[in-house]
């Protein structure tokens, strides 16, 4: 950390401007072959002044050292997970082959190249999720008949067809969106694909096991009521990355990227290990994740970034921006915690966490 600070202080005055940040961030910031890539207008001196403490302009080694700590060490050796999201039997080839909907795409076509991510890349945890229904569960258009609609719906019962959103009486309403029945528990159309390569230290995770509602993340139901135990499992492990990818690309595997953004982790969405059902659903979903700091790349470009030798911008400002606002958090329950007693513990632990 000294070396790298007294490196970047091309005027040795003990303190690193904007331009020597920026001469960090381009030693940083560079493809496998060492090609600098540039930023958004602005996104730098963002980041300049997410460590730029005190707001003098200037970061001094003590706000270097968090600098360090916190975003240069993450950068350069981040903590990644893959996670394969829903390659089962009933979307590849059993009752909700996605195939058969509008986009047309074959799920099969993931299994390769999730296979020789597997086989090729050194991710620190592998992740598979599991849609995980019960028989009575919400989604499944034949089990309509156990549940009433509201009148606002729109659509009655007896014209409801698959792929149809429907509200459900409440309170809350609910709307759901209809599809066959699938991936009941324990079937064979909910086991992951044969020809999908397993790993032994590869985590289950298992979702939509509540009849009630709907699970599209691997994070949470689509009512934000219960968590699945990934976010717990990726705490415990430090992870910083979350590489997704699977079926499908504009339902499931888009709401696990957009939960895991929300979450605070850099997502990266693995464009050649995914397909969908809707062309139009899936263009939105590259969008948004876009949109929010996400990166989507394929498959051949996985390695070197999960080995620190390919790294991206939009990951380094993704970082930054969560680092700013867990300082602005622990800084608001610092103050509220004042009022209590206990507080100020609770603060400076979030800031030094
Ligand atoms: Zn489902």
């Amino acid at each position: 950390m000294d070396a790298c600070f007294a490196a970047f202080d091309k005027d040795q005055d003990g303190f690193l401007s904007l331009a020597e940040f920026e001469l960090i961030c381009k030693a940083l910031f560079r493809n496998e072959r060492g090609k600098v890539y540039a930023f958004e207008d602005g996104r730098l001196a963002d980041i300049f002044r997410v460590f730029d403490r005190d707001r003098d302009g200037l970061i001094d080694k003590k706000e270097f050292e968090m600098c360090w700590n916190r975003w240069i060490k993450v950068c350069t050796r981040p903590k990644s997970a893959f996670l394969v999201v829903d390659v089962q039997n009933d979307f590849i080839s059993g009752s909700l082959n996605i195939k058969k909907c509008a986009a047309c795409q074959d799920g099969a076509e993931v299994i390769e190249p999730i296979n020789k991510l597997l086989d090729t890349v050194p991710f620190d945890a592998v992740f598979y999720s599991l849609d995980w229904h019960p028989v009575d569960h919400v989604s499944f258009i034949d089990n309509l008949h156990l549940r009433e609609l509201d009148d606002s719906s729109g659509i009655r019962k007896d014209e409801a067809r698959v792929y149809d959103t429907v509200t459900f009486r409440g309170p809350p309403l609910q709307k759901q969106r209809l599809w066959p029945r699938h991936c009941v528990q324990d079937s064979w159309g909910a086991e992951l694909h044969p020809k999908l390569k397993v790993l032994d230290r590869g985590v289950k995770v298992y979702k939509g096991t509540n009849p009630e509602v709907d699970s599209y993340s691997v994070f949470w139901d689509n009512k934000r009521l219960t968590e699945t135990t990934l976010s717990a499992q990726l705490k415990r492990l430090g992870i910083s990355d979350i590489y997704v990818c699977g079926l499908a690309y504009d339902v499931c595997v888009g709401a696990t990227a957009r939960d895991a953004l929300k979450s605070g982790y850099r997502t990266i969405l693995i464009d050649d290990c995914c397909r969908g059902v809707d062309l139009v659903d899936i263009e939105k979903t590259k969008a948004t994740l876009m949109g929010d700091n996400g990166v989507i790349v394929t498959s051949s470009q996985v390695k070197a970034m999960v080995e620190g030798r390919d790294r991206r911008p939009e990951l380094g400002y993704k970082l930054a921006m969560e680092i700013s606002a867990s300082i602005e958090n622990g800084a608001a329950a610092d103050v509220v915690g004042k009022g209590t007693g206990n507080g100020h513990a609770q603060g400076t632990q979030e800031i030094g966490e």
